[in-house]
């Protein structure tokens, strides 16, 4: 039997095993819903800590997930 949780960041409900990061920045704990990995630092932050960046490269676009940290030194 599983037990079911309520994610704290986004409010979803997960099994134990679905929680499984922490947010580097808020320390939260993450579910497979809202974890989300910095392109550049290579560490887990949770879906608000996280932001989107869109940059052109060879006409494509190309998306970088960046961490608060990573973001003010881009
Ligand atoms: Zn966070
Ligand atoms: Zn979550
Ligand atoms: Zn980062």
């Amino acid at each position: 039997m599983n037990e079911l949780w309520q994610c704290r960041i986004c409010r979803s409900i997960v099994t134990r095993d679905q929680i499984d990061g922490v947010c580097k920045t808020c320390t939260n704990h993450t579910c497979n819903h809202c974890k989300r990995i910095c392109d550049k630092c290579q560490e887990i932050c949770c879906m608000f800590h996280i932001e989107s960046k869109i940059v052109m490269r060879n006409q494509q676009p190309f998306v970088h997930r960046l961490c608060w940290v990573c973001k003010e030194v881009w």
